[in-house]
């Protein structure tokens, strides 16, 4: 484990600066943990996907509801 793992698992980073932190210390990692390290991003990637997309399906539906109310 290094540093980009742990604050990943403690929310303290995006995957954005996951990124950017692992091309930084790229060299100094274990070409093993390098694979490691790029999981836990995806998984991290996953989630803020699924943050970015749930408000505006809420919005769409609100938005058909207005319409045939209307
Ligand atoms: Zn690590």
């Amino acid at each position: 484990m290094c540093l980009i793992c742990v604050e990943l698992q403690r929310d303290k980073l995006t995957s954005k600066e996951a990124r950017r932190n692992l091309g930084e210390s790229y060299k100094t990692l274990e070409e093993e943990h390098r694979l490691e390290v790029l999981k836990l991003i995806w998984k991290k990637e996953d989630e803020e996907n699924v943050e970015s997309t749930a408000p505006s399906e809420e919005g769409e539906w609100r938005w058909d509801f207005s319409e045939s109310t209307d």
